[in-house]
């Protein structure tokens, strides 16, 4: 709200140029400066309220963090850091590619059974930024329908792909009754890079209620090799706890439900059965 009352009070400065009112023109390059500064940290800081509230920590009092993984399900990756999970008793949170999920059901179905959460990252992890508003609520609608049919539950947790947020997507899941994690501490693990500086920039950077994140997947277009991911996870999770971390998923840090069963989903979110389907299509 606060941006978009910016951009109009701009917009109305832009038509003052044209007067050639010189205090006018001096207000008018401030506020531009500080639009442009804002639009930037909005856009590229998954920390910003600019475009909207995103959750990228929970409470900084006490010792938890939340493990986070992006782009999967993919085989061996998933498995394997499931794995690595399970032998250290942690629960994780999963923000899952659609299509990465219609093709490996069975790894859907097995994060859900360990306890783990999803959260949707979209059907088709594109450039969001380029997409109209109908085409952004599509393709998250399409995510939502993918994790419903493998967990039977409409997660109300969202992550920007690409961590490039902008205003429309901000409105798209505010209107599905959903809401944006970023992360506190991430290792840039989408890109080749060696254990040890996942390690480094995990252990360095986290603090006391920090969401991490960490890929398990990828979107097919960039590198797929997460060997560095499952073994540096390996070191992380006993590197932390020894300094007194307790591990949550996101929702029990920060105190947000995000299993939301079809029945409790707003009509807006409703994508599966035909009536809900046509009543989105009627707006
Ligand atoms: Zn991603």
């Amino acid at each position: 709200m606060l941006f978009r009352a910016a951009s109009v009070v701009l917009l109305f400065l832009c038509l003052n140029f044209f007067w050639d009112i010189k205090t006018v023109n001096y207000a008018l390059g401030a506020l531009l400066m500080v639009w442009i500064i804002l639009s930037i940290r909005g856009m590229t800081s998954m920390r910003s309220r600019v475009f909207g509230k995103v959750y990228w920590r929970g409470s900084p009092k006490g010792k938890s963090v939340a493990l986070t993984f992006d782009d999967g399900p993919t085989a061996p990756y998933t498995a394997q850091i499931l794995d690595v999970l399970a032998m250290h008793n942690v629960n994780a949170t999963f923000f899952v590619i659609g299509e990465n999920l219609k093709d490996n059901p069975a790894l859907a179905r097995r994060i859900h059974a360990e306890g783990h959460e999803m959260g949707n990252h979209t059907m088709s992890h594109p450039w969001m930024f380029r997409m109209l508003f109908s085409s952004i609520r599509e393709d998250i609608l399409l995510c939502q329908d993918e994790i419903e049919k493998n967990t039977g539950y409409r997660p109300r947790f969202f992550r920007q792909p690409v961590g490039i947020n902008n205003p429309s997507v901000m409105k798209v899941i505010d209107g599905l009754g959903m809401v944006m994690i970023g992360w506190q501490a991430r290792a840039y693990d989408a890109v080749p890079t060696e254990k040890g500086k996942i390690i480094n920039r995990i252990l360095s950077r986290i603090r006391p209620g920090g969401i991490i994140l960490l890929h398990d997947g990828c979107d097919g277009k960039t590198n797929s090799d997460r060997n560095a991911t499952v073994d540096a996870l390996k070191e992380i999770i006993p590197a932390l706890k020894k300094r007194g971390y307790e591990f949550k998923t996101v929702s029990e840090l920060i105190g947000i439900k995000n299993q939301v069963c079809h029945s409790e989903a707003t009509p807006k979110d409703q994508h599966l059965n035909k009536s809900a389907d046509s009543s989105l299509r009627s707006e």
